[in-house]
C-alpha cells in the first residue's frame, strides 16, 4: 500500500470518439490529475477536460450515425450488445477494478461489482430486445393500425462518481437497445474505470453511437443539456444538479430521466427480531462504501421499546468496520472519495454535537492506511439527536448515521415522509404482513424489508425515485420504454368510415360565361 508513483494512463488523457479516435486534443491546461482519495499523493491518471466544442463534434457524430442505429432492429442492436460484453470480459476487467479501487477508493469486492456491471447490464438488456421490436396490431372500421416503438434519438448521459461504470451502464444500455446513438459525460472525480469500458464497449459498436466526453459538468454538461440536438438527458446525481438539468432542457423540451438523492430511511418495528443478520444487514446497508451509494441506510428510526437494544448491538458490530485503503483486504470501508465531502461529513457530526446528540465513533484504522494522507473518516453513530438537525434531514453521503426513537408506527411514517426525497426505504420486523403495510404507506420507489443494501434490487426490479428523488424507473423494461416513443402508423382503407361530412368539392362545370360556378 505504499505505491506512490504516477501512472498517468495516456489514453484516458482525450475525450474519445470511439475506440482509440479522439474527438481533439486537449490543451495542458485542461488536464486534470485524477488522486487517489486513499492517498492524495498519488496520481492515478489524468483527465482532459472536455470543451463545449468536443461536445459539439462529439453531437455532430451521434447525429450522424443515428438513422443507421435506429434502422437496425433492436434484436441486431442486442447482438451488438452482447459482442460488446463479450469484449469487456475479454479485456481484463480486474484490471479496471483496481483502477476503480485507485480513483474512488472503494473495497476490491465493490469495485468488481461496479466494473462487472457493464457487461452484466449489457446482457441482460440484449435479452430485452424481442419485447422491444414486439409490435402491436390494431383494427378498427376505418383499417389497420401497427403501435411500435421508436427511438427518441440523441441521449446524453451523466453519469456521478460514487459507482460511475454500473450507473453509466443503467443508463447507457437502455438507450442503446431503445436504437439512440449516446454521448456520455463521466463525473470528473471518477472518470478513468469508465473511460476504459467505454473505449472498449464504443468499439463494439458502429462509429458515434457512444461517444465519450470527460468535463465538467459547468462546461461539458452544460453543453449537453442545452443543445437542441440532444433529445433526451438520463442523468444520476444530486438534487440540485437534477433541478438545474431539467431548467436548462426545458427551452427544448427534452426528455429526462433522473435518478437524484435520498435521505433514506430504515424502520425497525416493535416487531422486529434483533439479531445477528438484521443488525449484520443494518450496519451493511449504512456503512458500505462508506455511505456513499443512494440508497444507503441515511436515518435509523427504531421503536422506543427496542432503541437501547438495537443501539448496543448495531454500534458493538459496526465496531468491527476496517477503514483503509481499498486494496487492503483487511479494509472494510475505503475512505471518503472526495475532500469536500469528507469536509461536509465532518461538519454534520460536529453540528449534532453542538446540538446535544451523542456522537459514538467505532471501527478501526486500517494497519497499512496512510492516515493523514487519505480522506479517512472511522464511522460514527449518533443517538440521543434532535430530529430537525442537518444529520438527519439532509442527505449525508458519508459514514455517520443518527438513530432515534419512534412511538408507533404512525409516528414513524411520518418521520419517514417527513422530508422532499423518496428513494428508498427499509422496514424491518419478523412479522411480514405488519412490514407490508407499513412498507406500503412510505412515499419511495423502493421499499425493503428485512434488508437495505446493494443487491437488494436486481436489474428486473424497477428502481427510482418518488418525490425529489427522481424522474422515472432504471431496471427493467420500463428503463427501455422511458428511451424511446410510442409510434401509431394507421393505414385507412375505409376513409368513409370516419366521421364527418365529406368536404370534398363536386364536380364543377363550366358557366355559360365561361367562368367557374362556385
Ligand atoms: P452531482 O450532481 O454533483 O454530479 C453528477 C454529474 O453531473 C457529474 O458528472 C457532474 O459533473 C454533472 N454536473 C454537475 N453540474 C452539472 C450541470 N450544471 N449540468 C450538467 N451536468 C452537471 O452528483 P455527485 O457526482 O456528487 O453524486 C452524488 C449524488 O448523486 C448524491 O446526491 C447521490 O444521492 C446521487 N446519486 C443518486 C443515485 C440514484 O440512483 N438515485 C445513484 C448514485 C448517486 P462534475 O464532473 O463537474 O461533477
Amino acid at each position: 500500500m505504499t505505491q506512490t508513483s504516477t501512472s498517468a494512463t495516456a489514453p484516458t488523457a482525450l475525450p474519445y470518439l470511439d475506440g482509440d479516435v479522439p474527438l481533439g486534443t486537449i490543451p495542458s491546461a485542461d488536464l486534470l490529475p485524477v488522486r487517489n482519495p486513499a492517498n492524495r499523493d498519488e496520481v492515478v491518471g489524468t483527465v482532459a477536460l472536455g470543451s463545449a466544442d468536443h461536445v459539439d463534434r462529439a453531437l455532430d457524430l451521434a447525429v450522424a450515425a443515428a438513422p443507421g442505429w435506429a434502422a437496425l432492429t433492436a434484436t441486431a442492436r442486442a447482438d451488438l450488445l452482447r459482442s460488446a460484453a463479450d469484449a469487456l470480459d475479454r479485456h481484463d476487467p480486474a484490471a479496471r477494478a483496481v483502477l476503480l479501487t485507485r480513483e474512488h477508493g472503494k473495497v476490491r469486492w465493490e469495485s468488481t461489482l461496479d466494473v462487472g456491471g457493464a457487461a452484466a447490464i449489457l446482457r441482460y438488456y440484449a435479452g430485452l430486445a424481442a419485447e422491444f421490436d414486439a409490435e402491436v396490431d390494431h383494427r378498427n372500421a376505418a383499417g389497420t393500425a401497427r403501435f411500435r416503438r421508436r427511438p427518441l434519438g440523441v441521449t446524453a448521459v451523466i453519469v456521478p462518481w460514487n459507482y460511475p461504470v454500473y450507473l453509466a451502464s443503467l443508463m447507457l444500455v437502455p438507450a442503446l437497445l431503445a436504437g439512440n446513438p449516446v454521448v456520455v459525460k463521466p463525473s470528473e472525480v471518477t472518470p478513468l474505470a469508465l473511460t476504459e469500458t467505454l473505449r472498449i464497449l464504443a468499439a463494439a459498436l458502429p462509429p458515434g453511437v457512444v461517444t465519450v466526453v470527460p468535463g465538467t459538468g459547468s462546461v461539458a454538461g452544460t453543453a449537453l443539456t442545452t443543445d437542441r440536438r440532444v433529445r433526451a438527458v438520463l442523468f444520476t446525481g444530486s438534487t440540485a444538479t437534477g433541478r438545474t438539468i431539467m431548467a436548462a432542457a426545458a427551452p427544448t423540451l427534452k426528455r429526462l430521466g433522473l435518478e437524484l438523492g435520498g435521505n433514506d430511511p430504515a424502520l425497525v418495528l416493535e416487531s422486529a427480531m434483533i439479531d445477528d443478520r438484521l443488525i449484520d444487514e443494518l450496519v451493511r446497508g449504512t456503512f458500505t462504501s462508506s455511505g456513499q451509494v443512494c440508497y444507503s441506510v441515511k436515518r435509523i428510526y427504531v421503536h422506543r421499546s427496542r432503541y437501547a437494544e438495537l443501539v448496543t448491538a448495531y454500534t458493538e458490530a459496526a465496531d468491527a468496520l476496517v477503514v483503509g485503503d481499498g486494496r487492503d483486504p483487511e479494509t472494510t470501508i475505503g475512505p471518503l472519495t472526495t475532500r469536500s465531502q469528507y469536509d461536509r461529513v465532518r461538519a454534520l457530526v460536529a453540528e449534532a454535537r453542538r446540538h446535544g446528540a451523542r456522537v459514538r465513533t467505532v471501527g478501526r484504522r486500517g494497519t497499512t492506511a496512510h492516515w493523514e494522507r487519505g480522506n479517512f473518516l472511522l464511522p460514527t453513530v449518533v443517538t440521543d439527536a434532535p430530529h430537525d438537525i442537518a444529520l438527519v434531514t439532509e442527505e449525508q453521503f458519508g459514514p455517520t448515521v443518527p438513530i432515534l426513537p419512534f412511538d408507533t408506527d404512525d409516528e414513524a411514517v411520518a418521520l419517514a415522509n417527513g422530508t422532499d426525497y423518496g428513494l428508498a426505504a427499509s422496514v424491518w420486523s419478523a412479522d411480514a404482513s405488519h412490514a407490508d403495510t407499513v412498507a406500503r404507506r412510505i412515499e419511495a420507489g423502493s421499499v425493503f424489508v428485512n434488508a437495505h443494501r446493494l443487491g437488494a434490487s436486481d436489474l428486473a426490479m424497477p428502481f427510482g425515485g418518488a418525490k425529489q428523488s427522481g424522474l422515472g424507473r432504471r431496471h427493467g423494461f420500463v428503463a427501455v420504454e422511458e428511451c424511446s416513443e410510442l409510434q401509431t402508423i394507421a393505414h385507412v382503407v375505409n376513409p368513409a368510415s370516419l366521421p364527418g361530412p365529406t368536404v370534398a368539392a363536386p364536380p364543377t362545370r363550366p358557366s355559360p360565361s365561361g367562368r367557374k360556378e362556385q
